[in-house]
C-alpha cells in the first residue's frame, strides 16, 4: 500500500474545492471498496478527501411525493428506513441481498453507486486489464469469465457492475444529484453508469471533480407487486451471477406497467424498454414473462465460461416476474426460491 495524504472536508463546498484543486485525489466515505483497491495497488491516490462527516445523511420525503436519500446514508439505515420498507420494499430487499451486515453498516448510498467491478483480473495488477490500465488488454475475454457480462460488453471489457442496490434503483427510475465546480446537476439513473465501449476505465458519467450528494426516488415505489431475486454461488456474501428487480402495476390480472432491471449481466444495471413495453396490456402469465425474457436476451452473448448465464437470466426473469405478479417477493432471510 502506498503513502497518501489525508484531509477531511468540513462541508460539501469544501469537498468540491479540495477535489477541484487535485482531481487525482479520491473521496472516501465508508471505504468498503476503495481501501481494498488501495491495499491491492489498483488505486494509488496521492490524497484522500474524507467526506464521511458531511451533512448528507438525511432521508426526506420530497414535495413531489418521492424520497431524497443523502449520499452518506449507510446501506443498513436505508434498508430498514420505515418509508423505504413500506413504499420501496424492492430497494430494501436489494440492499439486504448484498454484502454482509458489517459491510452494509459501513457502506454509503453514494459509495454503493461508485463501487467498482469485482473482475478478478481488475484486482490482480500482474495481469492486463483495460479498466485498470487502458490499452493493456482484457485478460477475462480469453481467461476465466464465469462471472462476466452477457449483455452490452465490448472488445475492451466484459466486466459486470457488482451492486444489488443499483439494480433496484434502476428499476425504480431514481435520479442522482451531483455537485461540482460548475454547480449542481441531476443525472437519470439510466445515464449514470456506462457501458464499457472503448473506455472501460470510465464506470460512470460523473466528472472526476463531482461528488454525489443524493439519490432521489420518484413517488411510485411498486410496493405491492415487486421482488428482488438474486442468484449466486452461495446464499450470502456473494455477488450476483444474475439478479432481477421487478415492479409491476396490475389490474384484473393484466399488466398496466412493468419495470425490471437485471444485475450481474452487464457493465451497468440492465434495463430494456422494449421488453417492458411489450408486457404492457398483457396477462400476467408465465407465457408473457417468457416472451419478455426472450426479448431482453435477444442479443445476449456468452463466452467460454459464462454461457450458462443466458439461460439462467431467462429463468430468473420469468421467476422474478412471477414472484412480483403473485405478490410473493423473494425473502432475503429465507433464501429458498419459490
Ligand atoms: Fe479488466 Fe474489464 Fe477485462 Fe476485467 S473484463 S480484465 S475489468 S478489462
Amino acid at each position: 500500500m502506498i503513502n497518501f495524504e489525508y484531509a477531511r472536508a468540513r462541508d460539501v463546498a469544501e469537498a468540491v474545492r479540495q477535489m477541484a484543486g487535485d482531481p487525482s485525489a479520491k473521496f472516501i466515505a465508508g471505504g468498503t471498496n476503495l481501501i481494498d483497491l488501495m491495499k491491492k495497488d489498483v488505486e494509488r491516490p496521492a490524497r484522500l478527501i474524507d467526506i464521511s462527516r458531511l451533512p448528507l445523511k438525511a432521508v426526506a420525503e420530497t414535495p413531489e411525493g418521492g424520497l431524497r436519500i443523502g449520499a452518506l446514508v449507510p446501506n443498513t439505515d436505508l434498508a430498514y428506513h420505515p418509508v423505504v420498507e413500506q413504499r420501496y420494499p424492492m430497494l430494501s430487499s436489494a440492499i439486504l441481498a448484498g454484502a454482509s451486515q458489517q459491510l452494509r453498516n459501513m457502506a454509503s448510498t453514494g459509495g454503493n453507486l461508485l463501487q467498482r467491478t469485482r473482475c478478478h483480473y481488475f484486482y490482480d495488477v500482474a495481469t492486463p486489464c483495460n479498466k485498470r490500465d487502458p490499452g493493456s488488454g482484457c485478460s477475462a475475454i480469453t481467461g476465466c469469465n464465469r462471472m462476466h457480462a452477457i449483455l452490452g460488453a465490448s472488445e475492451a471489457c466484459i466486466a459486470t457492475h457488482p451492486s444489488d442496490m443499483c439494480v433496484a434503483l434502476a428499476a425504480l427510475e431514481a435520479k442522482v444529484q451531483v455537485i461540482g465546480p460548475a454547480g449542481e446537476r441531476t443525472i437519470a439513473f439510466a445515464d449514470f453508469h456506462r457501458l464499457p465501449g472503448s473506455e472501460p476505465q470510465r464506470d460512470t458519467n460523473l466528472e472526476p471533480t463531482e461528488i454525489v450528494i443524493a439519490v432521489e426516488l420518484p413517488a411510485r415505489g411498486f410496493a405491492k407487486n415487486y421482488t428482488y431475486l438474486k442468484i449466486r454461488d452461495r446464499l450470502s456474501y456473494a455477488f450476483a451471477l444474475v439478479s432481477v428487480a421487478v415492479g409491476l402495476d396490475l389490474g384484473d390480472g393484466t399488466i398496466k406497467e412493468a419495470r425490471f432491471a437485471l444485475g450481474g449481466v452487464a457493465h451497468k444495471p440492465w434495463r430494456d424498454a422494449a421488453a417492458e413495453a411489450a408486457l404492457r396490456g398483457q396477462p400476467a402469465t408465465e407465457a408473457s414473462f417468457q416472451r419478455a425474457a426472450d426479448l431482453v436476451l435477444r442479443n445476449a452473448k456468452g463466452l467460454a465460461h459464462n454461457a450458462f448465464k443466458v439461460d439462467l437470466a431467462r429463468r430468473a426473469m420469468v421467476r422474478a416476474l412471477g414472484q412480483a405478479a403473485r405478490a410473493t417477493p423473494q425473502s432475503q432471510s429465507n433464501k429458498a426460491i419459490r
